[in-house]
């Protein structure tokens, strides 16, 4: 049977954080990723403060600036009672003031280069886990799927990146705690212009929202659903669909047309959820695997990577001893717990506050929700949504075993 030190499963931005992160530690890993290519829709496409601070730190801050992305310096939300800034990035500490817009692809094929940089570290596309391996109760290692047919890789240790549909957590029965969300979200795509909007944009009225991420020539659009209404909604038909958008947003009414049929219009699943527990033996979960994150506030790829840091600088040195214990693994949850349960406690009070009565066209937000009056009233405090977002709590810095000096990088040693 084929051997790794550590199967890392899911090539999201958990797992390839991590995967490199552990390579620079001298552990043998292996990522495996399902799909064939990162080009996929459904992800963010923020890299945030912290995150730009630890390529920074990983000496990947140069090959970031070479890739295509839009810096952002202020969020704002747009209800019936206009434009609202709520959060204010120019205030935040550190060299990173901003967010940057990216699609997920380049920052993923960024990190993978960087791995292969790396003796130690493995990536195979193409590699669907299907199941975990156990010997004696403990985890033991993965079987996987590629073109080659069924195999098993045998590992140390396991660990899910595979994101909020995990199949190893599912295997692994580790307890759940659902907290439910109030929608789902339709994903598609509509042309941009020169001049319009660079930085994320939110609108909110009577019964929905809708949220644009500009992505060079066109908008990624997600537009918010109720939670369960995907069926009624695509029987109501394609004009429907567009007239319920320009409602919204009337300037994007011609460009609807693009939208030739809701085939084109893919739903995606919102879920919002946390283990109990992390980790069983020889196998731990990180960034959506462990806590599934919603779309609100555009979070969930910050928290992932930061739990991918936090996993390495934890476990390298055991992983390096041959004696990674559970009590090791739990580490890495006691660490992480804080920044995710009030993360999501945040995601909770905005879902069922503003979102739910929102979608359910009870409460429209004729008048914008207090807490947003007061970021009004008083700007200064707009720094706090910044920094929960950009920056997050407790931020993972990158450990000394995977800093790198650019010039270091360039010169492929
Ligand atoms: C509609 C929507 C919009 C969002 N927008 C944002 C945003 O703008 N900003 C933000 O920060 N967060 C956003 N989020 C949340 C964010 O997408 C997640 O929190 C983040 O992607 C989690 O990263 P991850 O690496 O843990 O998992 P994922 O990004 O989900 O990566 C998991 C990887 O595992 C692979 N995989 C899955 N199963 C297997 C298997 N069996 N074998 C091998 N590989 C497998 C997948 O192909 C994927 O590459 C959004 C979420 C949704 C639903």
């Amino acid at each position: 049977m084929e051997r790794t030190t550590v199967a890392v499963v899911g090539g999201g931005p958990a797992g390839m954080v991590l995967g490199l992160l552990l390579a620079r530690a001298g552990v043998e890993v292996t990522v495996l990723e399902k799909h064939g290519d990162f080009l996929r829709d459904f992800r963010g496409d923020t890299v945030h403060a912290s995150t730009l601070t630890l390529l920074d730190e990983l000496g990947l801050g140069p090959s970031f600036a070479e890739v295509p992305h839009q810096l952002v310096e202020r969020m704002q939300v747009l209800l019936d009672s206009g434009p609202q800034t709520v959060a204010d990035l120019t205030r935040l500490p550190g060299a990173h003031k901003h967010i940057a817009f990216v699609p997920q692809w380049d920052f993923l094929d960024l990190l993978a280069d960087a791995g292969k940089r790396e003796k130690a570290f493995a990536l195979r596309m193409n590699t669907e886990v299907t199941g975990v391996v156990r010997q004696h109760g403990k985890v033991t290692g993965v079987r996987y799927r590629d073109a080659d047919g069924e195999r098993e890789l045998a590992a140390d240790l396991v660990i899910a990146a595979d994101g909020r549909g995990s199949r190893v957590r599912a295997e692994a029965g580790l307890p759940i705690r659902s907290f439910g969300a109030p929608m789902d979200v339709w994903w598609f795509r509509l042309p941009r212009h020169e001049g319009e909007p660079t930085g994320g944009l939110g609108r909110f009225g009577r019964g929905s929202g809708v949220v644009l991420l500009p992505r060079g020539d066109y908008f990624q659009v997600a537009y918010l659903i109720r939670k369960g209404s995907d069926a009624e909604l695509r029987a109501e038909g394609v004009a429907a669909f567009r007239k319920r958008i320009s409602d919204l947003v009337p300037w994007l009414a011609e460009r609807l047309e693009t939208v030739a049929e809701l085939e084109d219009v893919k739903l995606l699943d919102v879920k919002l959820d946390r283990l109990r527990r992390w980790h069983d033996d020889g196998v731990l979960c990180v960034g959506d695997a462990a806590h599934a994150m919603s779309p609100i506030g555009g979070v969930g790829i910050n928290l992932a990577v930061q739990d991918a840091v936090a996993a390495a600088r934890i476990l390298a040195a055991p992983l390096r001893r041959g004696a990674v214990t559970p009590a090791e693994l739990a580490k890495v949850r006691r660490r992480r717990w804080f920044p995710t349960a009030v993360t999501q406690g945040i995601q909770r009070l905005v879902q069922d506050r503003f979102l739910r009565p929102t979608l359910a066209g009870a409460a429209g937000p004729a008048k914008a929700p207090a807490p947003i009056r007061l970021l009004q009233r008083v700007p200064l405090l707009q720094v706090v949504p910044a920094y929960l977002v950009a920056i997050g709590l407790l931020p993972e810095h990158a450990p000394a075993f995977a800093r790198r000096a650019p010039e270091r990088i360039e010169r492929g040693d």
